[in-house]
């Protein structure tokens, strides 16, 4: 019993944000939990392990029934036009200021966390420079826009307004630029550290628009 709760804990304390003692806080929760509802848990936490990512911006996919997530396979959206995030809930963020019709990209975390942010111990940055280079969705050239790069696709970089995003941006800069994309950057005015998912909708959707 002491190790199933052991390993439990270590488990729920590798968590974001979450420490031994709340990560055993859980497990005492789970417990008790009724009977139904501990049935339910389980079997959402099964079909949870079933999920992969959309291969082509990483965002979670139910593999059995989806080839590309909900961004990707939408065709009113400007393929053009890839936003690159750290994480997911940083693309969630961006979506709820329901400003954004563009795609996106997942990194995968920063320069400077990118070992423990990715189930592959690495930035997507080999991706998403593959993903310009063919250039996958290959169908809108109408979409083209004189103030994009010679290809026609702009880059955001959407990353967290910290040591960690600048110099990730520094990075990326370096594999974007000779692809001749145009690449911009959210402006400034998200408060300087702060998580793009803490950020309201309304700094977000500015910073946006303004990005340059
Ligand atoms: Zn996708």
């Amino acid at each position: 019993m002491n190790n199933l709760i052991e390993r439990l804990t270590k488990t729920f304390s590798n968590f974001p944000n979450i420490g031994k003692r709340t990560a055993s806080r859980f497990i005492f929760y789970l417990i008790k939990l009724p009977r139904e509802q501990s049935t339910q848990l389980i079997a959402d936490l099964t079909e949870l392990f079933k999920i992969d990512s959309c291969p082509i911006c990483f965002f979670p996919i139910f593999k059995n029934t989806e080839k590309l997530c909900e961004f990707c396979s939408d065709n009113s959206r400007n393929k053009n036009l890839i936003c690159v995030v750290e994480k997911e809930n940083d693309l969630l963020a961006i979506e709820n200021t329901r400003r954004y019709r563009g795609v996106y990209h997942i990194l995968g975390g920063t320069i400077l966390s990118f070992s423990q942010d990715t189930e592959r111990g690495g930035l997507r940055i080999k991706e998403l420079l593959e993903r310009i280079k063919s250039s996958r969705f290959p169908d809108v050239g109408h979409l083209k826009e004189k103030h994009l790069g010679e290809n026609g696709i702009e880059i955001i970089l959407a990353l967290r307004p910290d040591t960690a995003g600048d110099a990730t941006n520094l990075y990326l800069d370096k594999y974007l630029k000779p692809l001749d994309v145009k690449i911009t950057r959210l402006a400034r005015g998200l408060p300087t550290g702060a998580d793009l998912e803490y950020a309201d909708e309304t700094t977000l959707s500015e910073a946006l628009n303004s990005r340059k």
